[in-house]
C-alpha cells in the first residue's frame, strides 16, 4: 500500500490540517510507504502570483517535521522538482471530459473563493493534476479532508480509463477520511490557510488566544452543541473536544450558562496545551534541516516519477 497526500504551500498549516489529515499520515508512516507533496504549482490555481512561496514551503516543512513526520520513513517532495510527474498531466487530460471537470463541486467552491476575476485553465484542471500526483507513485490510499473527495473520484476515473484504454498500469486509489473530515474556521466557513479564519499550528499562545477571542459565536449565553443552528459555537466546542480528547456535548454541559467568554477561554487552553510540545519542537528545528529533507525527498520521488512515465509511454506505444 502506498500513501500519497499533500498540501498547497500557501501559508503555514493549521489545526484543521492536523486533525483532518496530518494525524492520519503520522499513523500510516510506520506501516506504509508514504509520499507527501508540497503542491507548489497548485498555488497559482486561485491567484496570479505564487507569493511568498519559499517562505511558505519552509513553513510547511517545519510543520511536518514538528508534528513528527519522519523523513527517514516519509518522502517529502514538490511538484516543481518532478517534471515527469507533471508530464503525466498530458495523457490524463485526454481521459476526462470538459463536462466532467465542470461538475466538480470543490472546484466550484474554490472558484467562488478565488481572488481572480476569471477562472484559469489550471484551476479548472487541477483535479487532473492531482491524479498525476497520486498515480505517479501508484498511490492506493489518500488521507484527505472531505473537500477532496470529488477529486479522488476524478483520479479513480482516470486510473480506470487508462487501464482500460492502454494497459493495467495504475491501482485505483481510495480516499481515507479522518474523524474530523471538515473542521470549521473561526468565521463559520471551512478552516483554510487562505481565508484568514484559521489557527496555525505554529501560532504562539497569545496569538491563539487573540484569534479565538475574535471567533464568530452568538448572543445565547447557554452553550449547547448544535452544529446546524449554532455553527460558530459548535466549531469551538469541536476544537476544544479534539484537543482535550473529550466530547463536545459534554464540554457544552460543563460550560452551561458561562457564555461565549467561558467557551473561548476553555478552547484557548485546550489548543495551547495540545500543541505546546509540537510548537516547542518546531522552534528547535532549523530552516536548513527542513530544506535538506526536501532536497532528499525530491530526489527519491523523481526516480519513481521517471519509472512511471516510462511505463505510461510504453503502454501508450510512444
Ligand atoms: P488553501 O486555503 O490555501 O486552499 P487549505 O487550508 O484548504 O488551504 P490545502 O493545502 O488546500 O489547505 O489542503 C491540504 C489538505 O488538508 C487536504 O487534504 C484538505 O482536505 C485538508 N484540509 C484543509 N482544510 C481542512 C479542514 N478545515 N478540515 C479538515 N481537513 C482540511
Ligand atoms: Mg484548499
Amino acid at each position: 500500500m502506498t500513501v500519497l497526500t499533500g498540501d498547497r504551500p500557501t501559508g503555514p498549516l493549521h489545526i484543521g490540517h492536523y486533525f483532518g489529515s496530518l494525524a492520519n499520515r503520522l499513523a500510516l508512516q510506520d506501516t506504509h510507504e508514504v509520499f507527501v507533496l508540497l503542491a507548489d504549482y497548485q498555488v497559482i490555481t486561485d491567484r496570479d502570483l505564487p507569493g511568498e512561496i519559499q517562505r511558505n514551503i519552509t513553513d510547511v516543512l517545519l510543520d511536518y517535521l514538528a508534528i513528527g513526520l519522519d523523513p527517514a520513513k516519509v518522502t517529502i517532495f514538490q511538484h516543481s522538482a518532478l517534471p515527469e510527474l507533471n508530464q503525466l498531466l498530458l495523457p490524463f487530460l485526454s481521459l476526462v471530459t470538459v463536462a466532467e471537470l465542470g461538475r466538480n463541486p470543490t472546484v466550484k467552491d474554490e472558484i467562488a473563493h478565488s481572488s481572480q476575476a476569471a477562472v484559469s485553465g489550471l484551476m479548472f484542471t487541477y483535479p487532473v493534476h492531482q491524479a498525476a500526483d497520486i498515480l505517479f507513485c501508484k498511490g492506493t490510499l489518500v488521507p484527505v479532508g472531505k473537500d477532496q473527495l470529488p477529486h479522488i473520484e476524478v483520479t479513480r476515473t482516470i486510473a480506470r480509463r487508462f487501464n482500460e484504454r492502454y494497459a493495467p498500469v495504475f491501482p485505483v486509489p481510495e480516499a481515507m477520511l479522518s474523524r474530523t473530515p471538515l473542521l470549521g474556521g473561526l468565521d463559520g466557513g471551512k478552516m483554510s490557510k487562505s481565508r484568514g479564519n484559521s489557527i496555525a499550528l505554529k501560532a504562539s499562545e497569545d496569538e491563539t488566544a487573540a484569534l479565538i477571542r475574535r471567533a464568530v459565536t452568538d448572543a445565547d449565553r447557554r452553550i449547547t452543541f448544535e452544529p446546524e443552528t449554532r455553527p460558530g459555537v459548535a466549531t469551538l466546542l469541536t476544537i476544544a473536544g479534539l484537543c482535550s480528547g473529550r466530547e463536545p456535548r459534554e464540554l457544552a454541559e460543563e460550560i452551561g450558562d458561562g457564555g461565549a467568554a467561558a467557551l473561548k477561554r476553555l478552547t484557548t487552553e485546550a489548543v495551547n496545551e495540545f500543541f505546546r510540545p509540537i510548537r516547542k519542537r518546531r522552534a528547535e528545528l532549523t530552516e536548513q534541516d527542513a530544506r535538506a529533507v526536501l532536497a532528499e525527498g525530491n530526489e527519491r520521488a523523481r526516480a519513481v516519477a521517471i519509472r512511471t512515465l516510462e511505463e505510461v509511454r510504453q503502454a501508450m506505444g510512444f
